[in-house]
């Protein structure tokens, strides 16, 4: 058969699945539903009131506002960073297209041309898609470092330092901003410093996936504190920063590529290139999103209510955590429970092992990963009893 066919045979072009679950992802209210964030709501009756607005293009690189103030409240407003001129963005698809646009660049320019030998390290365990974004994007080398210390269910800083100390000078590292995906478990600001040590003297460049920036503790401010201790160490830098959570924006794909440059010569040259990725890419990015993130960030009150909804969000994560674990311990629960406060975020590795995780879900109908984590939000006031009790029966 002659004609142009899409695949000549199934073992040519074999089916994929592709499962995720988004919702395992995704913030829910105490009454288990998706939540518009007020703030969002307000903004976005200004935006369809706004008779000056239309739906021309955007620029390639986005809507220069949103950028801007992306970036800021990343890096903090009075970022030296920033007043040097050598900071930019990348609007993007949110922070998946923000990580997809930072690896294609790096595949291309980073130490030296077309780079695809260069080793970039994540996280073990971490967020699922960094490996194929890395790998999609032509990295053919993409490792594991150690992170996950599960005997003492936290992190292991040893075994990451001994990583950063053994591999290859000009490696990439994607390192997880706040609330780690999926352990719970961020470095102190101890063991940053010590992280960023290491990583300076061996000339590792750093790569934030900065997917949760206030849901950790509630703080824009505190959750940003890596970053910005790695900016004012000196350190050239990628951040991703995704908006889909902290605005509860998931299907506006929002998100933001910050550039962090030597001088404002080379972030002028990255942004050329940039533009030239992008327009092969999506040419330019859908405004809805930013326009709510540009609006909402550009405006003192508003920006105060947004800060307002994101810590209700986190409160009500904490006070999950908080009543798990009084609840495990009130019923003599074996173990210890600590871990799940001393962990933030929306994702809590439990400890459970592979037969009690069967447990849950085969007798209690409780879903969570294999690996034992469960997203904080699946719990609310009126389930947190038979959760509980339920992990107990299956630790007994
Ligand atoms: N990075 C991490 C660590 C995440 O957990 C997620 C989403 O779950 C993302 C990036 C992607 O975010 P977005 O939905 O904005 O693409």
């Amino acid at each position: 058969d002659e004609s142009a066919r899409l695949s000549q045979s199934p073992d040519d072009l074999p089916s994929v699945s592709v499962s995720v679950q988004f919702s395992d992802f995704a913030y829910r209210t105490d009454e288990g539903k998706p939540w518009v964030l007020p703030v969002v709501k307000k903004v976005e009756s200004i935006i369809v009131n706004d008779t000056t607005l239309n739906h021309e293009y955007l620029p390639i690189l986005g809507l220069p506002e949103f950028r801007s103030s992306a970036s800021k409240i990343a890096l903090g407003d009075d970022s030296p960073a920033i007043q040097e001129n050598r900071v930019g963005a990348v609007q993007c698809l949110g922070g998946t297209g923000a990580l997809k646009m930072g690896a294609e660049f790096l595949r291309r320019f980073y130490n030296g041309n077309n780079n695809t030998k260069t080793p970039v390290f994540v996280s073990a365990p971490t967020w699922e898609n960094h490996n194929a974004v890395f790998s999609n994007a032509g990295f053919e080398d993409v490792r594991p470092y150690k992170y996950w210390d599960a005997q003492n269910r936290g992190l292991d800083l040893a075994g990451f330092l001994g990583d950063l100390e053994s591999c290859p000078e000009h490696s990439i590292f994607v390192l997880h901003a706040c609330a780690h995906n999926p352990t719970g478990t961020d470095p102190t600001q101890e063991q940053w410093k010590q992280i960023a040590e290491v990583m300076m003297r061996r000339k590792l460049f750093v790569f934030f996936d900065s997917a949760y920036q206030g849901f950790a503790s509630g703080s824009l401010d505190k959750d940003a504190w890596a970053v910005r201790y790695f900016v004012s160490m000196g350190f050239e830098m990628l951040c991703a920063q995704s908006f889909s959570k902290n605005f509860g924006l998931y299907n506006e794909r929002v998100g933001n590529l910050t550039i962090v440059a030597r001088d404002a010569d080379n972030l002028k040259r990255v942004l050329s290139q940039m533009e030239k990725i992008v327009r092969t890419t999506w040419s330019n990015p859908p405004s809805q999103g930013a326009r709510v993130v540009a609006v909402t960030l550009n405006s003192p009150e508003l920006f105060a209510e947004w800060k307002d909804n994101v810590k209700t969000m986190a409160d009500r994560v904490l006070l999950m955590r908080a009543q798990l674990k009084a609840k495990l311990q009130a019923l003599g629960t074996p173990g210890t429970w600590e871990h799940i406060t001393d962990q933030i975020g929306m994702f809590s590795f439990t400890g459970l092992n592979p037969n009690q995780v069967e447990y849950m879900i085969k007798e209690k109908h409780i879903y969570l990963m294999a690996s034992g984590r469960i997203n904080m939000c699946g719990l609310t006031t009126k389930n947190i009893d038979y959760v509980a009790e339920s992990i107990h029966e299956a630790v007994t």
